[in-house]
C-alpha cells in the first residue's frame, strides 16, 4: 500500500485522517514542529490503530528536514495539513503566516519536485471564496480577495500548486476545500485542543460544557438570517478524515488539478449549534448575544456533489454525531492533552 507524508500529522484534523488512512490500509507518516500539538498525541494514535504511526518532528520549511524523510522512505504522496490557522491572530502576524504557510508549502513542493513525489493533496479553506455571491458555494464560485492573511495564504498556495501542476504535467494536485470541521474520533481519545482562548465556535461551546469557560458570546443576532446568527456548514472531522482518503484512492497518480469542496451541504446558524449541543448536555448551554465579530461572513455552505459523484464520498455524521463526540472528547480531556 502507499506511502503518505502527512505534514501537521500531530494536528486535529491530521491526527484524524491518520487514524482514517491506516483503516484503510495506507502507510502514514507524520511531520509535524508540534508548533500547534502535543507530543501526546502520537500515543493516542497508537491506542487507536493497534500501532505506532511513525513521526520525524521537523519543519516543512527547513529543505533538509524534509528531504531526509524522502530520501530515508519512498513517499507515494503527501498531504499537507501543517500551517498555521488562527484568522485573528494572522491579522497582527501576517509575515509568519506567510512565512509558515506559503513559504512552507514552497519548500514542500520544491522537495517533493526534487525526490520525483508527484501526488499532492492540500487542506485549502471554503474562506477562498470569502463572502459568498450565491449559496450553495460550488467550485466554480469565484475565488475573492481574502479577508485575512490567513486566507490569502490558501488562495497563494492554491495558486502555487496549480501552476507547479501545469509546469510538471504528470502532478497530481487536489486541492480539498475545507467547509467547518467539528466533533472529534468517537473514543475520545484524540479532538480539537486549541491553545488560548478558542477561536473557533465547537472549541469554545465545550470548554463552556465542561466548565473552564463561563458562557459562550454569540457573535451577532442581528444578521439577515432566519434566526439573526450566522450560518455555517460544519462537517463532522471523521467525515472530513475519510473525504482525504477518498481524495487519495481516486486522485493517486491521476494527473492534473482536481478540487473539491468537502461539507455537508447542509447550514446551521449559531443557535441551531447552541440549542443541539444544549440537548446533548441535557441543560441549556450559558450564552449570551454579543456584538458581531469583525471579517464574519453572514452564510457559507457547501454544494458536496462533486465529491460525491467523482470520489463516492459524502459526510454521514449528524449534527448530533458532531456535538456528542465533541463533548465526549472535551470531558474526556477537559484540559486537552494537558491531562
Ligand atoms: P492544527 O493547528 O491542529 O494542525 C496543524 C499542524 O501543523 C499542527 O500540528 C502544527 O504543529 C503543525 N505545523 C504548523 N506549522 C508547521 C511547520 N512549519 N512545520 C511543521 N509542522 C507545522 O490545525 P487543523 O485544524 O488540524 O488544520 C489543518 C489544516 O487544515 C491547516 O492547514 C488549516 O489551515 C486547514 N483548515 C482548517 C480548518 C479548521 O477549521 N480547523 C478549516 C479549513 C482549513
Ligand atoms: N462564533 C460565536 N462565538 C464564538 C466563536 C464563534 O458566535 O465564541 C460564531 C462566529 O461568529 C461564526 C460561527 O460561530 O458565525 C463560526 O465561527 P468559527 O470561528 O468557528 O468559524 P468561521 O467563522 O471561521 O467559519
Amino acid at each position: 500500500m502507499a506511502t503518505i507524508l502527512v505534514t501537521g500529522g500531530a494536528g486535529y484534523i491530521g491526527s484524524h485522517t491518520v487514524v482514517e488512512l491506516v483503516k484503510a490500509g495506507y502507510d502514514p507518516i507524520i511531520f509535524d514542529n508540534f508548533s500547534n500539538a502535543k507530543p501526546a498525541v502520537l500515543d493516542r494514535i497508537k491506542q487507536i490503530c493497534g500501532r505506532r504511526v511513525p513521526f520525524y518532528a521537523g519543519d516543512i520549511r527547513v529543505y533538509d528536514q524534509l528531504a531526509q524523510v524522502f530520501a530515508q522512505n519512498k513517499i507515494d504522496g503527501v498531504i499537507h495539513f501543517a500551517g498555521l490557522k488562527a484568522v485573528g491572530e494572522s491579522v497582527n502576524k501576517p509575515l509568519e503566516y506567510y512565512d509558515n504557510n506559503v513559504n512552507g508549502s514552497r519548500v514542500l513542493l520544491q522537495v517533493m519536485r526534487d525526490y520525483g513525489c508527484k501526488n499532492f493533496i492540500f487542506s485549502s479553506s471554503s474562506t477562498v471564496y470569502g463572502e459568498p455571491d450565491a449559496l450553495p458555494l460550488t467550485e466554480q464560485s469565484p475565488i475573492k480577495r481574502a479577508n485575512s492573511p490567513y486566507g490569502q495564504t490558501k488562495i497563494d498556495i492554491e495558486y502555487m500548486a496549480q501552476e507547479l501542476q501545469h509546469a510538471h504535467p504528470d502532478f497530481s494536485v487536489v486541492l480539498l476545500r475545507y467547509f467547518n470541521p467539528v466533533g472529534a474520533h468517537e473514543s475520545g481519545l484524540i479532538g480539537e485542543d486549541p491553545q488560548g482562548i478558542p477561536n473557533n465556535l465547537m472549541p469554545y461551546i465545550t470548554q463552556v460544557a465542561v466548565g473552564r469557560r463561563e458562557c459562550l458570546s454569540i457573535f451577532g443576532n442581528d444578521y439577515p438570517t432566519p434566526d439573526g446568527t450566522c450560518i455555517r456548514d460544519y462537517i463532522h472531522v471523521v467525515d472530513l478524515a475519510l473525504g482525504h482518503v477518498a481524495a487519495l484512492n481516486h486522485c493517486l497518480d491521476k494527473a492534473g488539478v482536481h478540487i473539491y469542496n468537502l461539507g455537508t451541504g447542509v447550514g446551521y446558524s449559531v443557535s441551531d449549534m447552541v440549542k443541539a449541543f444544549s440537548k446533548v448536555l441535557g441543560h441549556e448551554l450559558p450564552h449570551k448575544f454579543a456584538p458581531r465579530r469583525a471579517g464574519d461572513v453572514v452564510a457559507c455552505y457547501a454544494d458536496a456533489s462533486k465529491a460525491k459523484n467523482e470520489l463516492g464520498w459524502v459526510a454521514t455524521h449528524t449534527l448530533d454525531d458532531m456535538c456528542r463526540d465533541a463533548y465526549n472528547w472535551q470531558k474526556n480531556n477537559p484540559n486537552g492533552y494537558d491531562d
